[in-house]
């Protein structure tokens, strides 16, 4: 440890803003608004949110989540995601010190968290959270070198080509979509961060996490799986013990 306490807080700020722009990308992207305007408005009055009401976390609690002009409530969603976001950067800086590897941690998980909201909420994986986040993966790789850019780009592929035979052979058995191109295109981007081998670890504990929770559920009412949540939460789980994950299989296999 022994990171410095203003190099966190500066983590942590940075975050809230992040947030902020995940807010703003969880309710536009899946209904294909852009990102930059119109500007945001109150969904009530339509007041445009003025810059000082608008700031993370602060302006919400300041306004005692209520619209300046209005007086309409306004989400908890938007303070909350901000807030898990702040913790989000602060904690991979603790966790993993100033290094690039914290930056990459706490993107993933931001990255992540979009996923898992909107395929909850709209079973809509976004382009721009998979394509743009496989672009940030590839880029972060390459502080790794030409070996750490070149397994980035394994992974990617390993996970695009899984899931997508995974979804064809799924198709074809149960005769309906089982997995959308969107996870397809979330497994490209998730193995640019965690590689080949965090793929299969991710796509295993997703699929262990998903039948345990969702086949009770569906046995008594049939509806759409987003299995994106389940694969987000096996992409955090590799990204944080994967390394260690691996490590003991592989003793486990020579029987050591
Ligand atoms: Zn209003």
């Amino acid at each position: 440890m022994g990171t410095d306490a203003v190099v966190v807080a500066a983590a942590v700020l940075l975050g809230l803003c992040v947030g902020s722009f995940l807010n703003v990308c969880i309710l536009r992207l899946p209904r294909d608004q852009s990102l930059l305007r119109p500007r945001s408005t109150c969904p009530n009055c339509k007041q445009p949110i003025a810059w000082r009401d608008n700031i993370p976390l602060f302006s919400w609690l300041w306004l005692r989540g209520k619209c300046r002009w209005c007086h309409t409530p306004i989400s908890g969603q938007y303070p909350l995601i901000e807030a898990l976001v702040g913790i989000l950067f602060g904690v991979s800086v603790l966790v993993y010190g100033p290094t690039l590897r914290a930056v990459s941690a706490a993107l993933l998980g931001s990255i992540l968290l979009g996923i898992a909201i909107t395929d909850a909420r709209h079973y809509i994986i976004p382009d721009e959270f998979t394509w743009g986040g496989l672009v940030i993966g590839l880029l972060l790789a390459v502080g790794g070198g030409v070996h750490g850019f070149l397994m980035a780009l394994l992974g990617a592929a390993v996970g695009f080509v899984l899931v997508w035979v995974v979804g064809m052979a799924g198709t074809w058995v149960f005769k309906e979509d089982a997995m959308g191109g969107g996870d397809v295109k979330m497994m490209a981007m998730v193995g640019s961060f965690v590689g080949w081998q965090g793929v299969l670890l991710t796509v295993f504990a997703g699929a262990a996490l998903g039948s345990l929770i969702f086949i009770p559920l569906s046995i008594k009412k049939k509806r759409l799986v987003p299995f994106g949540v389940f694969l987000a939460v096996g992409a955090v789980v590799t990204f944080v013990f994967g390394d260690a994950i691996i490590a003991w299989y592989g003793h486990f296999l020579k029987g050591d």
